[in-house]
């Protein structure tokens, strides 16, 4: 069992600047990070709303962020957590699929989100095979094809527009007739002549023969007009599903699923802190998350202080006294 102040759950923007702001507060911490360090910004292709970074690839900027976390003590462990749990004497018990078992008094939940799946037929079956979930990661398989995009938020048409470096055409399949979207994205897809929106249009099923996706069936859900769209792949960005499961215990969330915390990122369990996608809050950004990460372990770190000065009364008081 290995002892920490602070442990920290997955290594996105997030949990990158959790680490960085807990070395700097002197606190014994960790993050746990089941893949490479970056989370979204290793599915971001550009990101151009990061201040100080007129530019930067996501890769890149996960990268130095990371680099700057180490720098100021962060240990890092590549394991995926399978459990946080709050013990009867009020420390936090961390188990990670290898098997390893750490605690510390306080936890910073920053495992980001799992991406929607559109739950038709032929989506497993061709998952890797024409479904994909990250354009950064695929887009370049498709040089030349037509490819369909499916939703109508940042992602969707943020990535729409990312593929069209590849793809001859990109079609998006909105299921209405507005994006959701940010109006500058919205304006770079309406602008880009490789694009051509499909409203009002939900998928039902994706088909192919053996090794991949050959068409999609449509259907427009104001006429009921079914029809088939021939692509060589679909791209799915249809929201995210936040990473809540591993908390044993009841946590306070909203109807999505994000865990609701107060304004300094405690959950509803006391000592348990979110930050970044997995919080319920208006917008999921690098800057929000990163802000979260700060205000989460400031308030970790008067937390821990707060005990230890609960401890230290306790522990003072004079023999059967009560
Ligand atoms: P989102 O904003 O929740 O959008 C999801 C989209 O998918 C919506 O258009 C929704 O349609 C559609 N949808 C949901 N379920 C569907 C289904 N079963 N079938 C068909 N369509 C479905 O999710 P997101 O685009 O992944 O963005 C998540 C968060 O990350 C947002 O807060 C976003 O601002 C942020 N983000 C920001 C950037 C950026 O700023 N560069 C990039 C990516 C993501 P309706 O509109 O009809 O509900």
């Amino acid at each position: 069992m290995k002892t920490y102040d602070l442990i920290v759950v997955g290594a996105g923007p997030a949990g990158l600047c959790a680490a960085l702001y807990a070395g700097r507060s002197m606190l014994k911490s960790v993050v746990i990070e089941r893949g490479a360090p970056g989370g979204e910004l290793l599915n971001t292709e550009l990101i151009e709303d990061y201040p100080g970074f007129e530019s930067i690839m996501g890769f890149e900027l996960s990268e130095r962020m990371a680099a700057h976390a180490l720098k100021f003590g962060a240990e890092m462990l590549t394991d995926s957590v399978t459990g946080v749990e709050k013990r009867e004497d009020g420390w936090f018990l961390v188990t990670t699929e290898r098997g390893a078992q750490l605690q510390a008094p306080a936890v910073i939940l920053t495992a980001g989100g799992t991406p929607t799946k559109l739950d038709i037929p032929g989506e497993l079956e061709y998952a890797g095979k024409g479904v994909s979930y990250c354009a950064v990661c695929d887009g370049h398989f498709f040089r030349g094809e037509v490819l369909a995009v499916v939703g109508g938020g940042d992602a969707a048409t943020e990535e729409a527009d990312f593929l069209t470096r590849y793809a001859s055409k990109v079609y998006i399949i909105h299921r209405r007739r507005e994006f959701r979207a940010s109006p500058i994205l919205q304006k770079r897809v309406f602008e880009n002549p490789k694009i051509e929106v499909i409203w009002d249009t939900v998928v039902e099923r994706i088909e192919g023969d053996a090794n991949a996706v050959k068409h999609l069936a449509l259907r427009n859900v104001v006429t009921g007009v079914t029809s088939q769209l021939p692509v060589g792949g679909v791209f799915v960005f249809i929201g995210f599903r936040p990473n809540t499961g591993v908390v044993k215990g009841h946590l306070e969330h909203d109807a999505a699923g994000y865990i609701v915390t107060d304004d300094v990122m405690m959950s509803s369990i006391p000592g348990l802190f979110a930050a970044g996608d997995v919080r319920a809050q208006l917008t999921r950004q690098i800057t929000t998350a990163v802000g979260d990460a700060t205000t989460a372990v400031i308030a970790a770190s008067k937390y821990l202080a707060a005990l230890k000065d609960r401890e230290a009364a306790r522990t003072a008081q004079p023999v059967g006294s009560s």
